[in-house]
């Protein structure tokens, strides 16, 4: 991240895993970026992927969400970024846990912290949906056979596989058996 200090600039290193740390005083804590993404459902109980555009891991399964930006909330953050890669305005979003995972970009493996959050589309919302962005395709998958060997990052099966087992109750639930 830092080869040289920012304020001084003689040479830096990391001290431990977190910490850049120099005599003329600079410090710097490497912190996880927050992320928000979002488990998405129809009503045949089928789970949204998007298929990535960009690298790492393009043309991998990843679920739709992204970065944060600086002023917002993970809540906001999760709403926008679906307006912006699928094209769908979701009123109605329920935060589920967080999930700490490595983005390597640049070859600067990053740590990141992603807040999931729950959400139901109809099949109207469902099909207005296109892909944009850096999403270049929209599959849906039964939540209950994912293709686990597509995913684009290691901490997707343990999101999917709570999801699965630990479901928020559904607005489908009503009136089905
Ligand atoms: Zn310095």
């Amino acid at each position: 991240m830092f080869r040289f200090c920012p304020q001084c600039r003689k040479p830096i290193t990391l001290k431990g895993s977190k910490l850049f740390e120099c005599p003329c005083g600079f410090h710097f804590y490497i912190n996880p970026a927050p992320c928000a993404l979002a488990l998405l459902t129809n009503n045949r109980n089928q789970l949204l992927f998007v298929v990535r555009g960009r690298d790492p891991r393009k043309g991998y399964l990843d679920l739709p969400g992204g970065f944060l930006e600086q002023g917002e909330s993970a809540e906001q953050g999760i709403v926008r970024e679906l307006k912006e890669e699928l094209g769908v305005a979701l009123k109605k979003i329920r935060y589920i846990a967080s999930y700490p995972d490595r983005y390597l970009y640049n070859s600067i493996n990053y740590h990141v912290i992603s807040s999931a959050f729950f959400g139901e589309l109809s099949d109207s919302e469902a099909r207005k949906m296109k892909a944009a962005d850096d999403v270049s395709a929209i599959e849906w998958h039964s939540v209950k056979k994912v293709p686990v060997g597509r995913f684009a990052f290691p901490s997707m099966k343990k999101i999917v596989y709570d999801f699965r087992k630990d479901r928020p109750v559904s607005r489908w639930d009503k009136g089905s058996s």
